[in-house]
């Protein structure tokens, strides 16, 4: 087993952040530097895949379900509205090697990528 992630030290307890939601298999926090008016990070439990190819590729479902928890947020604290992020690899930003989608909404006309 490889060290424990940020996100796995999250959810353990051990570095402080509020779970704003969770599901069997799947948990969400705020983004400590947010880049939209909502910024979450939606993580599975397992550390067990570094991104998201090798989820989809793993445990689809998994995937699945951190769809299914993103589309619930994105309704609880926006419009329903959202954009899905899965930094792949370093030279795309990845900097935290246990899978998570960045779930961006609220006046998102105002992001990089609109
Ligand atoms: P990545 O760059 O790997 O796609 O995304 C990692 C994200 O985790 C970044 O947007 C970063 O702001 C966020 N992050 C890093 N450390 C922490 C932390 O301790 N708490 C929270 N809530 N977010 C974090």
């Amino acid at each position: 087993m490889s060290e424990p992630s940020i996100f796995t030290r999250i959810l353990r307890g051990e570095i402080p952040s509020e779970i704003i939601a969770q599901t069997d298999n799947v948990f969400a926090i705020r983004d400590i530097a947010p880049k939209a008016p909502v910024h979450l990070l939606v993580i599975p439990k397992t550390q067990e895949y570094r991104d998201v190819v090798e989820l989809a590729a793993g445990d689809p479902a998994l995937l699945t379900e951190m769809i299914g928890l993103a589309n619930s947020l994105a309704a609880d604290h926006a419009d329903g509205d959202f954009r899905l992020i899965f930094n792949t690899g370093p030279n795309a930003g990845q900097t935290v090697f246990h899978v998570h989608a960045h779930v961006l909404a609220g006046s998102l006309e105002e992001n990089s990528l609109g």
